[in-house]
């Protein structure tokens, strides 16, 4: 099976990474799609995304980078993915992730939509919250990849 993890990536952390890394070893192909969104600003734009993630991921089989634009669902047409992976950090995820998953069926009712259980040592992080430490000079090593460290600390220095 194919599965599509579709997220902002704005930036990539060690636990997107992880659930990359899992989803490898659980379906045939992964393709992480980053969402280009016009209506928003994102921290770091679309191609660094991409090589952010690609940088991340190269050593892990089967594992492929895309850009998307607009709707989830038509992404995964694109793609030709079996599955829609999300991942799940806490209660509070779920009534987000539950929405969105239902209004994919909506869209598409052949596509599944399949989480994983977030590691418990990579629960508490966020693009977000790794931004705001990077912003005040705290240690992010032990949150981001080591391209994504150097790209935030050049960012806000
Ligand atoms: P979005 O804006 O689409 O929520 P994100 O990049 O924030 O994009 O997240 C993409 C997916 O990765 C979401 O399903 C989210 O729940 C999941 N995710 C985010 N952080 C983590 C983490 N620390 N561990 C596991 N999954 C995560």
């Amino acid at each position: 099976m194919k599965a599509l993890y579709p997220g902002s990536f704005d930036p990539l952390t060690l636990g997107h990474l992880d659930l990359i890394n899992r989803a490898s070893a659980l379906f045939g192909e992964v393709v992480v799609a980053v969402l280009k969104n016009p209506e928003k600003q994102p921290t770091f734009d679309c191609d660094t995304r991409i090589n952010q993630i690609r940088a991340a991921t190269q050593n892990i089989k089967r594992v492929e980078v895309a850009a998307f634009e607009g709707l989830t669902v038509d992404c995964a047409k694109v793609h030709n993915v079996d599955v829609i992976l999300r991942g799940l950090r806490a209660m509070s995820d779920f009534e987000y992730e539950l929405q969105i998953a239902h209004t994919n069926r909506s869209l598409e009712d052949t596509l599944e939509t399949i989480f994983l259980v977030t590691e418990t040592h990579y629960s508490f992080l966020s693009s977000s919250v790794v931004k705001e430490v990077a912003r005040f000079g705290g240690e992010i090593s032990h949150m981001v990849p080591e391209l994504v460290a150097k790209d935030l600390k050049r960012l806000f220095n």
